[in-house]
């Protein structure tokens, strides 16, 4: 089994680079755009119920290369992912001339189109440019980790830059403006009705800090992780269950139907878990779990934020335990495979917390550990995920893509990854 290497950001603009030379010979792009992908460490399933997330970018990201197509007859730009994960159609040609509308097929172009249209609601018609872009990503697609926030602020930077000084001040947009015009183009154009925590920390967060978000006035706050002593963790399971397709939607569902029972807009709006006990007869039983647990993860995530500022990982770890159990028994989205490298996590000494990140049914598991832990951390949850993981899926010991866990990892004080290059 090994552990699956993640691109450097120089490696992906050199695997870019030579794409796009390979593609166009004796042309070079002229723009390079990046947005970073994200961990969520706490609060979990509460964006879109106006409340408080706890995320901090990694360093993976999308990269896209690209140019302005000059010829003045055109009105077609082409864009090409260079992803194995996305399947068959790798490219697309978009006609700038038509309405860009979402399309039914290759499903990754619509994150690309959504960016676009709702990019170009600000640009004079006459003032179209084509382009031509490659597209790369390190972040693992469908692993909770945010790729698709990453590819769209990828592309809203690389529309930034395309337009440049064409744009006037007030056809500019705040980073905000532009996590929420990201945010629009996957609800509008890939129908995922997310909430604006993944497009904001991709495009808000800096490093060496972690970004607790008030998701109901768009608000944040910059938390310091600077302790060279602790580590965040970032276990990819190698798992996406098909369970979780519109399981997503679903949960959203159940969380408006719970808040409008209670006569809120939002859950957020919920002072307490007694209004809800207040109300448990009014709901189905499944209403009720779910509620449970958006409520008390507001509460959880804004105590751990206090906590993490005071260095508190006790505590931390503590919260982020009890949100992995809440997620599991109340929001049900957490299998089996995230629960075993949670407990495995548990059992190492020098572990504060851990529990499952992004939308769940696969993806990710985060962990906060020490430094000093990282390596017997890493080894107890290799180990014991391939024992168990045997259970969950019986492999091919010849299979050389062996990697059912995939680690990587960011120190609190990971330094300056650049943002945008
Ligand atoms: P996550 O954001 O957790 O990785 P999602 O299901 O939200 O998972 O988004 C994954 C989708 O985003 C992919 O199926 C694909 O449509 C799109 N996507 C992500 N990365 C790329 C890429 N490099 N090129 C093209 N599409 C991508
Ligand atoms: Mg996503």
């Amino acid at each position: 089994m090994t552990a699956e290497k993640t691109a450097t950001l120089e490696e992906l603009k050199a695997a870019l680079l030579e794409s796009y030379r390979e593609e166009f010979p004796n042309d070079e792009p002229t723009i390079c755009a990046f947005a970073p992908g994200r961990v969520n460490l706490i609060g979990e399933h509460v964006d879109y119920n106006d409340g408080f997330v706890f995320p901090m970018a990694i360093p993976v990201g999308t990269m896209i290369v690209g140019k302005a197509l000059n010829e003045p007859t055109t009105t077609k730009c082409y864009v090409r992912t260079l992803s194995k994960d996305v399947g068959e159609q790798k490219s697309i040609e978009i006609d700038l001339a038509n309405e860009l509308a979402p399309i039914k097929s290759p499903k990754w172009a619509n994150y690309v189109l959504g960016v676009l249209a709702h990019f170009l609601e600000r640009v004079k018609p006459s003032k179209k440019q084509p382009f031509r872009i490659l597209i790369a990503t390190s972040v693992p697609i469908g692993g909770g980790l945010s790729s698709s926030a990453s590819v769209e602020v990828a592309m809203c930077t690389f529309l930034e830059l395309l337009y440049g000084n064409s744009l006037s001040s007030n056809q500019q947009l705040s980073k905000v403006d532009k996590a929420l015009l990201c945010c629009k183009a996957e609800q509008t154009y890939a129908n995922v009705p997310c909430g604006i925590m993944d497009q904001y920390t991709s495009c808000l967060a800096k490093a060496d800090h972690a970004l607790l978000i008030d998701c109901r006035d768009n608000t944040s706050q910059y938390i310091p992780m600077i302790n060279k002593n602790v580590c965040v963790l970032v276990t990819n399971s190698n798992v996406k269950h098909e369970l979780g397709a519109g399981t997503y939607a679903e949960r959203v569902h159940n969380c408006q139907v719970a808040a409008n029972l209670l006569g809120h807009k939002k859950l957020r709006e919920v002072t307490s878990l007694k209004e809800l006990e207040n109300a448990r007869d009014k709901m189905s039983p499944t209403t009720y779990k779910r509620a449970r647990h958006a409520i008390t993860e507001i509460q959880r995530t804004e105590i751990a934020a206090e906590a993490l500022s005071k260095n508190d990982y006790a505590e931390f770890g503590r919260l982020m335990y009890e949100s992995h159990q809440s997620l599991r028994d109340d929001f049900e989205v957490s299998c089996e495979e995230l629960d075993q490298l949670v407990e495995l996590a548990r059992s190492v000494d020098g572990v504060y917390g851990s529990r499952m990140t992004g939308g769940g049914f696969g993806g990710c598991t985060v962990t906060l550990v020490a430094k000093s832990s990282v390596g017997k951390c890493i080894e107890t949850m290799k180990n014991g995920y391939k024992e168990k993981c045997q259970q969950f899926h019986p492999r091919n010991d010849s299979d050389d893509d062996d990697t059912q866990i995939q680690i990587c990892f960011s120190y609190l004080s990971s330094s300056k990854f650049p943002l945008q290059i």
